[in-house]
């Protein structure tokens, strides 16, 4: 039997079965780049941009949620194991289980964990009665009513500094919330703070004015460069700085957003840059190879993409590591470069959205090309966050297929 490497079909391992684990499965498959096996321990699939939708009461949380084993895509093996840790030098991955798995090729798609205990208090803040967060399933879902049936009291929001899971979506509750309010009358009886790590709401000029606007018409105290330092749950006070300076502020409602960095196993593994805070895997951010061991990938929150990430960042880093990696198997250079396009869709009333895209510098990326103001607040962006998205999500997305 002729065992050569070009009949041998690679044995390709994904760590991690998200957005991105499974977008690039389900490409690799479809290009037959070789036997694809995905690690992945939960078994169930959330598609968290949903999650601001359920917080914000503009979805159910049912509709974020599917079984694992139904969203794995056909002829991809679905390993329901956790990775322990890497060995780049051998190409071996070592399971929780005890067991392990050889790779030809391996890629990284394990997200990012979200730190709540780096903010001093702030896991009790969220297990008490008047805590939530659009960045967990079940804190979104203790969301929705506990926003809803607000009548008076004061709210805070919080948004944590990069780097973060499309952070600015930390504001698409908020946004959502005053809009109910409003609606209600109540608007006026709710003192609403919304606490941002920048100066601007986002740092793109023509977005920002789009979100001052909103924030303005609102009546959103805005504490800008500010982060959430702790928080006492007992006393419902929290503590907001910047360098020296701090102030407390009481609340009735905390919607917080938590620190976010990639699972500490990645630098374990020796797979993120010694200088690496947040311990990203270590891939050339245009191209995903890593820059250390070749035959290792990552995309997604996990890798250090240089851009603000979002699931949207994930479509066009999926197309080219895909391409990227039938390169090298076929014995050329990686060429196929992302530009760090990304998105953030910010649902500034429960009927319009607020389109933000853009690439690695800032310039506006609209999906339309020469449609330069679609990312002005507009109903037909709703349609698409709320409506086109999800379905596009389940049915294209996870399959490989967009
Ligand atoms: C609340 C919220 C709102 C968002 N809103 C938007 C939005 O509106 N638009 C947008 O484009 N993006 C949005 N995003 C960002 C988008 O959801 C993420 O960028 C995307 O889900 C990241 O995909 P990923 O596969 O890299 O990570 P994930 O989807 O988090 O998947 C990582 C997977 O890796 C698994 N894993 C972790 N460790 C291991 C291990 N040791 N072994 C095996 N598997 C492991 C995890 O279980 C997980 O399933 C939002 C994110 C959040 C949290």
């Amino acid at each position: 039997m002729n065992d050569s490497p070009t009949t041998v079909p690679a044995r390709i391992v994904v760590i991690g079965g998200g957005n991105a684990g499974l977008s690039v499965a389900g490409r690799l498959h479809r290009a037959r780049a070789g036997t694809i096996t995905v690690i992945e321990p939960r078994e169930q699939h959330v598609f968290a941009p949903l999650q601001s939708h359920v917080a914000g009461g503009s979805a159910r949380a049912s509709e974020a949620v599917r079984a694992q084993s139904d969203v794995i895509p056909s002829g991809v093996r679905w390993l329901h194991d956790e990775v322990f840790t890497v060995d780049a030098d051998t190409r071996r991955v070592h399971l929780v289980s005890g067991g392990q798995l050889d790779y030809d090729q391996l890629v990284v798609c394990a997200g990012m964990r979200m730190a709540w205990e780096q903010v001093p208090g702030l896991p009790e803040a969220m297990a008490a009665p008047t805590g939530a967060s659009n960045y967990d399933y079940d804190l979104a879902a203790k969301a929705s009513p506990l926003l809803r049936d607000l009548r008076s009291g004061t709210v805070v929001f919080t948004q944590p500094p990069e780097p973060a899971s499309c952070g600015a979506a930390a504001q698409k509750p908020m946004y959502l919330a005053c809009d109910w309010w409003r609606s209600i009358g109540v608007r006026d009886d709710i003192r609403v703070v919304f606490v941002c790590p920048d100066p601007v709401p986002f740092g793109i000029p023509a977005i920002d004015r789009e979100l001052q606007r909103k924030l303005d018409e609102y009546g959103i105290e805005v504490r800008y460069s500010r982060e959430l330092r702790s928080v006492d749950a007992d006393a419902r006070t929290l503590v907001i700085g910047h360098g020296h300076a701090e102030e407390t502020l009481s609340y009735d409602v905390l919607h917080a957003v938590p620190p976010q960095r990639a699972p500490e196993w990645i630098a374990g593994s020796g797979l993120a840059a010694s200088d690496d805070p947040h311990g990203f895997v270590d891939v050339d951010h245009e191209t995903f190879q890593h820059l250390r061991h070749p035959e290792v990938w990552s995309v997604g929150d996990a890798a250090s993409v240089a851009t603000r990430r979002s699931g949207g960042a994930i479509r066009q880093q999926a197309k080219a590591l895909v391409k990227n990696m039938k390169a090298v198997r076929e014995g050329r250079t990686p060429s196929a470069k992302y530009n760090g396009y990304s998105v953030v869709p910010f649902t500034v009333s429960r009927g319009t959205v607020v389109f933000a895209e853009f690439d690695r510098e800032g310039r506006l990326q609209p999906t339309v090309p020469f449609w330069r103001s679609l990312y002005r607040e507009r109903r037909l962006s709703w349609i698409a966050d709320r409506r086109i998205l999800p379905w596009v999500y389940w049915h294209l997305i996870l399959r490989g297929l967009a």
